[in-house]
This record gives structure tokens, C-alpha cells and sequence, in this order.
């Protein structure tokens, strides 16, 4: 595991509950607004934390954090991450995965071993445009794939969306919510103009609240619940 940074407390990254955040390095998509290009570009990359610190960390924390949220970068491209998971589950942890959908095979492992409790899933763009925005041609069989293993599991999701002027339509929202119709939550992220992986980006503009509100409803068409963050 290649970890580049650890959130000690966190209200707002997993529903509900306190969690610890850990960040890992390296992604399988260069997403022009991304936030994170610390956790995407390898000469970006930060010494990466010791493991067995992380875990003394969270065993003094058992009792006061209710969960663990592993984000990115991506975190299923990590080698030894089931390994990892377990043990932070043996600590009584509840586990939240941030992923951007790469890889179902790994979604699938975790979920049929009782591994993750909830899973935050990017919904980058219409599947027939992934690439504009991801920035890198994967094709969106893998996408699909994920969507299905997350809604036919058990387990608690969301789906969400960063949704930028320049690489989204307000009309894209229609495709997105249908490729994931009857999700039990979808997220539409206002794009927030700071440091982003694609220098450019860093002045382009943000969907009017208006035009927001405008692709939740037309989301709610096609999923249970929508909520704007
Ligand atoms: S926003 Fe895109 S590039 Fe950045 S970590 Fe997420 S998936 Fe990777």
C-alpha cells in the first residue's frame, strides 16, 4: 500500500459516522479538475506514510472513530489492499471505499467477503464520453461492470458526479442518471475552481445553482435520492 496521507478526523467523509481518511497514491485516470494531483502525478508523490504507524494510529482510536475511509488516487489499484482492509476490520472499523470504478474485479472481492460496508463510486460522465474527462481511453465496459456489482450488493452506496462547464452538457446528466438508474443515492459535486491536476482548470467555471438544481431534478427521474454537495 502506497499511502500518501492520513485525514486524523473527519465528519463529512463517511454518512454519519467519525472517520480517520487515508489517501493512496496513484490513479488510474488524469481527470482535468482533479484535486489531488499530489496523489496522481509520481513526481508529485510524497514519501509515502509508514503502514505500522497508520496502524498504531487507529488501534488508539478504536472506541472513538466509528470508521475508516481509504480514498485516493484510486486505492484498488493498491497491491495489498484486502490484506490491508482486514486488518483495519479487525480493528472494528467500518471500512468506506472511494473508487473511481477501474477495477470491478476488486469491488466484487471485497463485497463477497464482507469487507467494505459502504462504497462512494465516481460517475465521471455519460459512458460514451468517459474519456473526455478521464483523460485517458479505458473504454466504460469496466464502469458498467462496477455500477452493476454495487447496486446488486447489500451494502450502502452512493454514486457521484463533479460536474465542470467545460467538459459536462447539462444535458449529460440524463445518460448518467439512466446508466444508473434505480441507484439508491446520487451526488452532484459543484466543480470548485483550486489547485487541479490540469493547470487550465484552475479558472474554469462552475454550473450556476440554477443549472444545478435543474440536473437534480432531471436526475430524480431516474434514481431514488439526489442531493447536491
Ligand atoms: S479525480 Fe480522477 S484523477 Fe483524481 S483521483 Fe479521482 S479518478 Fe483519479
Amino acid at each position: 500500500m502506497l499511502i500518501g496521507g492520513l485525514l486524523k478526523f473527519s465528519l463529512i467523509n463517511y454518512p454519519k459516522k467519525a472517520a480517520a481518511v487515508i489517501f493512496t497514491q496513484g490513479c488510474s485516470f488524469f481527470c482535468h479538475y482533479c484535486h489531488n494531483p499530489e496523489l496522481v502525478l509520481k513526481d508529485e508523490f510524497n514519501t509515502p506514510l509508514d503502514i505500522e504507524g497508520i496502524f498504531s494510529f487507529l488501534e488508539k482510536r478504536q472506541g472513538k472513530l466509528d470508521a475508516v475511509v481509504i480514498s485516493g488516487g484510486e486505492p484498488t489499484l493498491q497491491k495489498n489492499l484486502i490484506d490491508f482492509i482486514k486488518r483495519v476490520k479487525n480493528l472494528n472499523f467500518l471500512v468506506k471505499l472511494d473508487t473511481n470504478g477501474v477495477n470491478p474485479k476488486i469491488l466484487k472481492d471485497l463485497i463477497s467477503q464482507n469487507l467494505i460496508d459502504y462504497i462512494a463510486m465516481d460517475l465521471k460522465a455519460p459512458l460514451d464520453k468517459y474519456s473526455k474527462v478521464t483523460n485517458i481511453d479505458l473504454g466504460s465496459k469496466r464502469i458498467e461492470e462496477s455500477i452493476k456489482i454495487i447496486m446488486s450488493s447489500n451494502i450502502d452506496y452512493e454514486f457521484r458526479s463533479t460536474l465542470v462547464k467545460s467538459l459536462h452538457e447539462k444535458e449529460d446528466i440524463e445518460k448518467m442518471s439512466i446508466s444508473i438508474k434505480g441507484a439508491k443515492l446520487y451526488i452532484l459535486q459543484k466543480f470548485v475552481a483550486k489547485v487541479t491536476l490540469n493547470p487550465t482548470y484552475s479558472k474554469k467555471k462552475a454550473f450556476s445553482d440554477v443549472d444545478m438544481l435543474d440536473m437534480q431534478n432531471k436526475a430524480l427521474e431516474h434514481v431514488k435520492k439526489c442531493f447536491i454537495r
